[in-house]
């Protein structure tokens, strides 16, 4: 049987009416019947049925032992962080969505937990960066926004060496086109704001484990700092996942197309797109991943912010909004928008350039976003 409809297949129905759906159970407590007596569930910070059906989806859909539900994407990679004391040191992927490197180097770098940046596309760099206090690996791939890819199972491999815990953040593959933790990853963290949830409504965090016991400790962080995900939040999450598998194949064949347009342009310089053969990391992209994905980038060959805020604003069906993952197309200029948080000269060598474009290309007719990106492409010609 498909994956998908085995997993959803095993969602029990419910005992009461029978409901198709997964009812929302909006409660924050439950009665028992002497202290301490209870069906399982006795305050919803700790235990709420509609969450615990979604964390069980999500444990299976990434090959785990344990999901958990949180509020944010950044909840959930707060409670993860939470697993490293005081001295412990990260090695992270360089090119690491700007809200994360927020919290590294402004919030925890006060409690004493330190992080180095290193280009993980190469994996000798991470085992190089590795030194006696490093106790976690941290990478994205694909990355946001350069879509770099990195070898997760090399990078397993060192991280088992080195006993350290390798993370990955699997927001911009989703569980459909990417398993970490088939890979050898033993933490798997999602954005579900973005493709999980897939319909720009809902903000939300998951993460699975590899074991059980690695599980149970964020489950004790989760309960303990209370960052959990909201009934109805959850029922919103359990709805999308039935979508996942043809949203997202539907997301990167329309962005391929749109790729393999953008190509011929001869005023766009660099295009990243994992698909595209001339992507420095195309092989190792085809190796772990389904397909390559719903997000494109490119800037412009006189790398002005100038072209750059031209372009988005001049699109239609492409909206102008952070965020991405969405049924409907959106555009970001990150030097301006995501990625203002990190310095200039720190931006720049990353490679997230003054005119670099985001798109996360949406569920409409390829065709059609096609016809806006080149009606927006003249009008960055006529500014000029
Ligand atoms: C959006 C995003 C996050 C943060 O998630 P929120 O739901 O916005 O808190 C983390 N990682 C990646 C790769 C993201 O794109």
């Amino acid at each position: 049987m498909n994956e998908l409809t085995e997993i959803l297949e095993s969602i029990p129905v419910d005992p009461l009416t029978g409901a198709v759906a997964v009812p929302i159970y909006q409660t924050s407590t439950y009665v028992q019947e002497s202290p301490g007596a209870n069906k399982g569930f006795d305050y919803t910070r700790t235990n709420n049925p509609t969450r615990k059906i979604l964390e069980d989806i999500i444990a299976k859909l990434e090959d785990g032992k344990r999901g958990l539900a949180f509020a944010s994407g950044l909840a959930a990679i707060d409670a993860v962080v939470k697993l490293l004391h005081a001295g412990d040191e990260v090695v992270a992927v360089d090119d690491i969505y700007g809200g994360a490197f927020r919290l590294f180097t402004t919030v925890y770098n006060r409690f004493g937990i330190t992080i180095k940046f290193v280009d993980t596309t190469n994996a000798a760099n991470v085992e190089k960066a590795i030194s006696g206090k490093t106790k976690m690996i941290w990478l994205e791939s694909p990355t946001n926004p350069l879509l770099k890819i990195s070898d997760i199972e090399a990078i397993a491999a060192i991280a088992k060496k080195n006993n350290v815990l390798l993370v990955v953040d699997n927001t911009f593959a989703s569980p459909i086109l990417q398993k970490p933790l088939k890979l050898g990853a033993d933490i798997v963290i999602h954005s579900a704001t973005k493709y999980i949830g897939g319909h720009t409504d809902v903000l939300a965090g998951l993460v699975v484990t590899a074991d059980e016991g690695l599980g149970e400790e964020i489950k004790y962080i989760q309960n303990a700092t209370g960052g959990v995900l909201a009934p109805f939040d959850s029922w919103l999450l359990i709805r999308s996942i039935e979508t996942l598998k043809i949203r997202v194949e539907e997301h990167s064949r329309n962005a391929l197309k749109i790729a393999r347009y953008l190509q011929t342009k001869e005023e766009i310089k660099s295009l990243n797109y994992p698909g595209l053969e001339s992507h420095p990391n195309h092989a190792i992209a085809a190796k772990q991943q389904k397909l390559p994905g719903g997000i494109i980038s490119f800037s412009f060959k006189n790398d002005t912010e100038e072209s750059a805020v031209s372009f988005v604003t001049s699109t239609k069906l492409f909206k102008l909004a952070e965020s991405l993952g969405g049924a409907k197309s959106l555009v970001c200029h990150p030097a301006s928008m995501t990625h203002k948080s990190i310095p200039r000269e720190t931006r720049l060598k990353s490679g997230v350039t003054d005119s670099l474009i985001r798109l996360s290309v949406g569920l409409e007719d390829a065709d059609d976003l096609i016809n806006d990106i080149e009606q927006a492409l003249a009008k960055v010609k006529q500014k000029k």
